[in-house]
């Protein structure tokens, strides 16, 4: 197996586009959204259709007009948490093997991932080309480093990356997939990924893995101080032993001054907590400024979204890993998801599910820095179009995405 086998993923047009005619920004009324330099510079009540503009198909570019027909139109959509350099997408089917378990797939990935090309950038522009075909624009992507690839997976996904020339906003987090402490060398291995430009180092369940959570998660977030990048720890530990490890991540984050730049992956513990230790923990999370990931694991308890909300704990969803030697599941869909968090939690009111929508775009833009997505005069120009009667419609069908623009250009448009 080789990535010969692999089509090349289709190549963005990245056309630039100055007037998106004819949406519903969140279903609201119809207007024209002007764009400018990557930006929203003006919206207008929807004009006349100009001369001409009956021939072309709803939600499709002609020259650098988009006529929307009245579709629905929505900020970009946010992966918070994927796994862009690790899957299989596009190479033939690979059955299930080895064990189960993290340390067991850790072990199965590690042995089959050379075979596979992974990591690389034809795999990497695979899955960033499946995200954006789902409407994503803005991605954090944890990357493995480790001591078998070093840094090569963050060179394969600025690569890949490279291919949409800033449309598409990628950030990175240098991710220990494999153990810290129990790995002499992986330490200095994320210092140099830190100095090579990664905006955010991860680390992996130091208790359970490492067997050290005052030493990995000591380690983690004083790098991330010294080189002034966020943190992103994934934590499947469950109950108190997670809970235990989030406060001393929420210690280390006070002492360091790392406020409002620590993100908790998973952390399928606060679920699992009695209700007064999870309220406790929540609101020094809130106060702290530590975020929260979710990728809405359909065997576990649901993170309370309103309780997050209620605490000021912000929150992100994503993909997690889709096809990848951990697990044959995953679409690239983060409004699927938000699908999944809606269905798994039993929302069914507007308001909860409204909620879920924008942790999918607006309220989820904080997991790439950024203050302002939406559609709004000022706002870099993301957004999605679909065919649906307002948010919540397209939440609970999930449409397919009709046309995907990111800083104004065409990252993506439904063949
Ligand atoms: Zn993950």
């Amino acid at each position: 197996m080789s990535t010969d086998a692999l089509d090349a993923p289709p190549t963005p047009s990245l056309r630039t586009v100055r007037l998106v005619r004819d949406v519903r920004p969140w279903g609201g009324a119809p207007v024209d959204l002007h764009l400018d330099g990557g930006v929203i510079t003006a919206i207008t009540p929807a004009g006349p259709s100009p001369a001409g503009a009956a021939e072309v198909d709803g939600g499709r570019v002609d020259g650098d007009v988009v006529d929307g027909r009245g579709l629905l139109a929505l900020p970009g959509i946010v992966n918070a948490h994927a796994h862009v350099d690790k899957s299989w997408w596009g190479l033939p089917w690979q059955s299930y093997g080895g064990e189960g378990g993290t340390d067991g797939r850790i072990r199965h990935e590690r042995a089959r991932r050379d075979e596979l090309g992974i990591p690389g950038a034809r795999t990497t522009a695979a899955v960033l080309a499946e995200l954006v075909r789902h409407g994503t624009t803005a991605v954090r992507s944890h990357v493995d480093v480790d001591l078998g690839v070093g840094l090569r997976g963050i060179e394969a996904v600025r690569e890949a990356a490279a291919a949409y020339d800033g449309a598409l906003h990628v950030e990175v987090v240098a991710f220990p997939q494999d153990g810290v402490l129990r790995r002499p060398g992986v330490l200095d291995l994320l210092h140099a990924a830190a100095r090579a430009g990664a905006e955010h180092v991860g680390g992996l369940d130091p208790a359970s893995i490492d067997r050290d959570p005052v030493g990995q998660v000591d380690a983690v977030l004083a790098l991330a101080a010294e080189h002034g990048v966020g943190v992103d720890l994934h934590l499947h530990d469950p109950a108190e032993l997670g809970a235990f490890q989030i406060e001393l991540v929420a210690d280390r984050t006070e002492r360091l001054g790392l406020q409002g730049r620590v993100t908790i992956a998973h952390g399928f513990a606060v679920a699992q907590l009695p209700d007064a230790q999870r309220a406790d923990l929540l609101a020094r999370m809130g106060a702290l400024g530590i975020a929260m990931t979710t990728v809405a694991p359909l065997r576990l308890p649901q993170l309370p979204v309103a309780e997050l909300a209620a605490a000021g704990v912000r929150l992100g969803l994503g993909t997690d890993g889709i096809r990848d030697l951990w697990s044959p599941y995953g679409t690239g869909d983060t409004l699927g998801i938000a699908w999944q968090l809606a269905r798994a939690s039993s929302l069914v009111r507007d308001e909860d599910l409204l909620r879920v929508v924008r942790l999918a775009t607006t309220d989820g833009a904080w997991a790439v820095g950024r203050d302002g997505h939406d559609l709004v005069v000022g706002a870099r120009a993301d957004l999605v179009l679909l065919d649906a009667e307002n948010p919540l419609d397209a939440l609970v069908r999930t449409p397919p995405r009709e046309l995907v623009l990111g800083g104004g250009r065409v990252l993506a448009e439904r063949a």
